[in-house]
C-alpha cells in the first residue's frame, strides 16, 4: 500500500505592496492542485476586495471566540486589527495530501514554522521602499496616513527576512513565480 503523505505549507510573506496577493494568485492559477487558505480579519473590506483577495470579514467579538476556542492555527493583531488562520480547513487539507498557502505576516509564519517546522517559508521582496510606496498609492484603498504606518512596518518586517527559508524579488512577477514553483517542484521530489 502508497504510504500516506502530508501536505505542506508554503508561506508567503513580505510588505504591503510587495505583490503577495498577485503571486498567490498566479501561484494557483499555474499549480492547481495548490490550496489557498482564507483568513478571517476584523478589518473592514476594500472595495471590489472580494473578487480579488478575500477574507472572512468578522467581528472582533467572533474573532476572539475563535481565539477562545483554539479555532485558530495562528494569528496576530496590526494595523488596529486582527488576522488569523482558520485552523480546521488547513488541518484538512494537509489530511489529504494537500499543499496549503498561507498568505501571513512574519510574526504569523514564524509561529506556524514553530508547529509545522517543514514548512516552506518564501519572503516577497519589492525592488525598492520608492517601489513598494508607490504600490500602496496605486492600490488606492489606504488613507496617507495608513500608508505611512504600513511603510513603518514595513521596515520591521524586512529586518526579519533571514528568518525565511527563500527572499523572492519580485521586480518581474513571471520571474518571482516561476522561481517559487521550481523551488516548489524541488522540495516536492
Ligand atoms: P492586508 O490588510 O493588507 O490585507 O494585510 C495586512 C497584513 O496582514 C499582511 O502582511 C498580510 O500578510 C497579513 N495577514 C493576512 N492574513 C493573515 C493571517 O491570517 N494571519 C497573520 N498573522 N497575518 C495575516
Amino acid at each position: 500500500m502508497e504510504e500516506h503523505k502530508m501536505g505542506k505549507l508554503i508561506i508567503i510573506s513580505g510588505p504591503s505592496g510587495a505583490g503577495k496577493g498577485t503571486i498567490c494568485a498566479e501561484l494557483m492559477r499555474l499549480m492547481p492542485d495548490l490550496v489557498l487558505s482564507c483568513s478571517v480579519t476584523t478589518r473592514s473590506p476594500r472595495p471590489n476586495e472580494r473578487k480579488d483577495r478575500s477574507y472572512f470579514f468578522v467581528s472582533e467579538e467572533t474573532f476572539l471566540e475563535m481565539v477562545r476556542k483554539n479555532e485558530l492555527l495562528e494569528y496576530d493583531q496590526h494595523f488596529e486589527n486582527y488576522y488569523g488562520t482558520p485552523k480546521k480547513f488547513v488541518v484538512d487539507m494537509l489530511n489529504y495530501g494537500k499543499d496549503v498557502i498561507l498568505e501571513i505576516d512574519v510574526k504569523g509564519a514564524l509561529q506556524v514554522k514553530l508547529n509545522y517546522p517543514d514548512s516552506i517559508l518564501f519572503f516577497i521582496e519589492a525592488p525598492s521602499e520608492q517601489a513598494l510606496y508607490e504600490r500602496l498609492i496605486k492600490r488606492g484603498s489606504e488613507s496617507e496616513e495608513k500608508i505611512k504606518i504600513r511603510m513603518a512596518r514595513n521596515k520591521l518586517e524586512l529586518a526579519q527576512r533571514d528568518k525565511y527559508d527563500y527572499c523572492i524579488m519580485n521586480d518581474d512577477l513571471d520571474r518571482a513565480v516561476a522561481e517559487i514553483i521550481d523551488i516548489l517542484k524541488e522540495r516536492r521530489k
